[in-house]
């Protein structure tokens, strides 16, 4: 298994492998990018097939932190973790301490987060050895209301202000009556859903589970889709909250709507369909760009912040997109791509 070599090696400083014994625990923890502030990303833990799978998805994922931070505007770089294992069967709670020494071991250079596999209360085994955990505890949302700690309030809150600014650049209106389809209605679809509806947009949703679409519909006016129409409505907004890559080769020829803006990471399943989007006119919102709410939230909840600039900050999203859409009408790009030299250019790599 080579390192330097490898296509997805992208110049990290530092990729640390980890093995405790006594609790069997096997991880990864990779820095991309710390020009701008110690690395920050989320521990994984996956029943990797094998060790080198493990080490891509360390390495894609850290990366995406570092452009995420830096267009995010935070003073942060880019880093991950994973542990090898199945999170029902194999985990204890001495690997989750052992996993906190080596979180410590990189000595504030790298802080960790929550990620599939890894709850809350694991968090919190960890941060009994290490003082670089975050999303253990919040103290405000970003409306001044209390907070669970969970960031999808932020995040639905950054989509939504992205959503509004989206909307703005390509078709100059407010959202009254701007017609939205929502792919997912969990955590963030759901919360996106309840602003859009207090603006007067119509709501088209979707979901595999039915938990929250009676909720959608008699509560916000939602009309409900079936999963594989909500592509082809009729509408101007898609949003993508479900998982990524639904935004491909069989579902971009379906889209009539002129905007893509919504929470799920990695929503084109290749980098080259921005320049797709683009021919066909469709203002694509990079993801990780409009979906930083909740990293931005993990942020202020560890500084000394406040609720107010916690708001204000999200609220940034709005402007980096206008950036980002000014640019790529100017140098006739694609948004992703133009997202991609920006963030480039805050971290210091052009
Ligand atoms: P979630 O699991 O609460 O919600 C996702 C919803 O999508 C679920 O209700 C699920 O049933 C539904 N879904 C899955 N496949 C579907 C399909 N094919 N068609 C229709 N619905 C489908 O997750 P979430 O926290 O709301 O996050 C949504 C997306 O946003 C994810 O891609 C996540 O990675 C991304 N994201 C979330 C946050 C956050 O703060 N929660 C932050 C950044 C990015």
């Amino acid at each position: 298994m080579s390192l330097f070599e490898h296509p997805e090696f992208a110049d990290h400083q530092q990729v640390s492998f980890f093995s405790d014994q006594a609790s069997g625990l096997k991880a990864v923890i990779a820095v991309h990018n710390t020009n701008l502030g110690p690395a920050l990303g989320g521990c994984r833990m996956w029943n990797y097939a094998s060790s080198a799978e493990a080490l891509n998805d360390v390495l894609r994922l850290s990366k995406g932190m570092t452009y995420k931070a830096a267009m995010a505007e935070l003073k942060l770089g880019g880093g991950k973790s994973v542990i090898i294992g199945d999170p029902r069967t194999q985990k204890s709670p001495a690997m989750m301490e052992a996993m906190g020494r080596c979180v410590e071991s990189f000595m504030g250079n790298y802080i960790t987060a929550e990620d599939s596999g890894i709850s809350v209360d694991d968090l919190k085994l960890m941060e009994k050895h290490s003082q670089n955990i975050a999303g253990t505890r919040a103290n405000y949302s970003y409306d001044g209301g209390e907070s669970d700690g969970n960031p999808a309030p932020s995040t639905a809150y950054g989509v939504f202000v992205g959503l509004k600014a989206s909307v703005a650049h390509r078709l100059n209106r407010n959202l009254k009556g701007v017609k939205v389809a929502i792919q997912g209605l969990g955590h963030v679809g759901y919360r996106l859903a309840k602003h859009l509806h207090s603006e007067g947009a119509e709501l088209f949703v979707t979901d595999i589970f039915p938990d929250n679409l009676d909720k959608a519909a008699t509560e916000l006016g939602a009309k409900i889709v079936d999963p594989k129409d909500i592509f082809s409505q009729d509408v101007d907004v898609f949003a993508p909250c479900a998982l990524g890559a639904s935004i491909n080769e069989e579902t971009i020829p379906l889209l009539k709507a002129s905007v893509i803006a919504g929470a799920a990471n990695n929503q084109l399943a290749f980098e080259h369909l921005g320049g797709e989007l683009a021919k066909r006119d469709i203002l694509y919102a990079p993801d990780y760009v409009i979906n930083a709410g909740g990293v931005i939230d993990i942020y202020h909840q560890r500084m000394d912040s406040d609720a107010t600039a916690l708001r204000a900050h999200i609220e940034r999203i709005g402007v980096t997109l206008n950036e980002i859409y000014e640019r790529a009408g100017a140098e006739n790009k694609a948004t992703n791509n133009v997202a991609n030299a920006i963030a480039e250019e805050r971290f210091g790599l052009n």
